[in-house]
């Protein structure tokens, strides 16, 4: 009875555990640890492998999530995109901390609140001023120090314990990770371990973070710099093209105008010759800008090369645009351009308006009407609008002619790409 009490009993407790733990199951409980003899000191070693086995599982979790994480992030086509990842993963990796990530603004004057998670503070932007963590460049957590003093960006006086994160890539500040630790889960003792536990991970997860939005960002800036023009900013011909060709497409469907303004400076070879490259690259700016602020959003100003521009302008139809056209020659004849402390002579400039469907059945044939027009402002003395005549079978209501038209944009909807920069070329 003795030795079946004593021993046999506890034994067999013990075996149980064991076999339990050889299964894989972490949340068995092990009992005799509080003896003092043989048996009490194999369940004190059970329970440390139990405890580094549960450590273990921990960290391979955090791994494969973290792993996770990263793969998401390289495969993200935007920063919004990326944004949501971050707060998806952040809000299951850290699921008892409010977070939230603010990015700076191209201005750099302030952060923008990129997305919050688990209930954390979306302020719509902050001064970087307003963060220990930004302003001292590093790390900064509050509420664990005998003396500490609360960022101003997280609005309460008497805040619970947190840490701000900055996120850094290629050496730049370009962001901020903020944590609140105080969501504690129901019936759990939030403990500096646990915090210190947190803000590990969280830096792992900031370092991910960072290379991640500086790598998307610097995608943005590529896609950014082929399609736009280095001199003006403007949108340059390739995009123009891309853009003709959806516009195209999308009128051709839904039954309304696209009108084109083919545009060129006036005897722009003669001011270059008379005042100098860099003069001529003062005007093609301020015209370019003065073309970017007279337009609708929708409307797609470019720059074709050179002193020549296109603006498209969808959903428009012939005489409106000519209004427009009109309006913005009238503003560019008015441009005063200062250079070295003086002002330059005006430029002026012709303009030649085509529309869709009128002027012609698709974008590459309205691109060449426009330009025509355009030549006949330039005969027409210059610094004027001239619009491209209606092409014959327009108007027309026959069902053979309108069928014949239908069957040209189908065909112009399907050229690939370079047959319309060909065409574009030509006119
Ligand atoms: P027209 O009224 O017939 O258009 O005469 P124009 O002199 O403007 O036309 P032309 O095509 O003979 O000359 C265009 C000039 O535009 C030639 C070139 O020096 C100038 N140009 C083209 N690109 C740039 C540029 O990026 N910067 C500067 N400064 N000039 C440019
Ligand atoms: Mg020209
Ligand atoms: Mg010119």
């Amino acid at each position: 009875m003795l030795v079946k009490g004593a021993l046999l009993a506890p034994l067999l407790g013990m075996k149980r555990s064991m076999l339990q733990l050889a299964k894989g199951d972490l949340g068995v409980d092990v009992d005799g640890a509080d003896r003092t003899d043989e048996i009490g000191e194999m369940a004190r070693a059970v329970q440390v492998f139990l405890g580094t086995s549960l450590e273990r599982q921990k960290l391979n979790r955090e791994a494969r999530l973290l792993s996770q994480l990263n793969e998401w992030l390289q495969s993200c086509k935007s920063l919004d995109e990326l944004y949501q990842m971050v707060a998806e993963f952040l809000s299951r990796l850290l699921p008892d901390c409010a977070g939230s990530l603010y990015i700076y603004a191209n201005s750099r004057d302030v952060l923008d609140s990129a997305k919050a998670w688990n209930g954390g503070q979306a302020t719509a932007a902050m001064h970087p001023d307003d963060c220990w963590g930004l302003r001292r460049g590093r790390i900064y957590t509050f509420g664990e120090n005998e003396i500490d003093f609360p960022c101003t960006h997280v609005g309460s006086a008497r805040p619970s314990t947190y840490c701000c994160i900055p996120i850094l890539a290629h050496g730049e500040t370009i962001g901020l990770l903020h944590l609140c630790f105080g969501r504690a889960q129901e019936g759990r003792d939030r403990t500096a371990e646990m915090n210190g536990e947190h803000r590990r991970l969280a830096l792992v997860c900031a370092e991910q973070i960072s290379l991640a939005i500086a790598n998307a960002k610097l995608r943005d800036q590529l896609r950014d710099q082929s399609i736009r023009d280095a001199l003006t900013g403007m949108f340059n011909r390739r995009y123009m093209l891309e853009t003709c060709r959806r516009e195209f497409s999308r009128a051709t469907r839904t039954g309304q105008s696209v009108s084109i303004l083919s545009m060129d400076i006036d005897h722009f070879k003669k001011f270059n010759d008379n005042h100098g490259h860099d003069a001529g690259d003062s005007v093609l700016r301020a015209v370019s800008d003065c073309l970017k602020a007279n337009f609708r959003e929708e409307d797609v100003p470019c720059r074709f090369g050179g002193e020549e521009f296109v603006v498209i302008l969808p959903g428009t139809v012939a005489h409106v645009a000519v209004n427009k056209a009109e309006e913005v020659r009238a503003k560019i004849e008015a441009l005063v351009v200062r250079y070295l402390d003086a002002n330059l002579p005006r430029v002026t400039i012709s303009i030649g308006v085509a529309a869709f469907p009128n002027s012609g059945e698709n974008a590459q044939a309205v691109l060449k009407a426009a330009d025509e027009a355009l030549y006949r402002a330039k005969d027409g003395g210059r610094n004027r609008v001239e619009l491209s005549p209606t092409v014959a079978s327009s108007n027309t209501t026959s069902p053979v002619v309108n069928m014949q038209r239908a069957l040209a944009v189908g065909v112009a909807r399907e050229q690939p790409a370079r047959d319309l920069e060909r065409g574009a070329d030509a006119a």
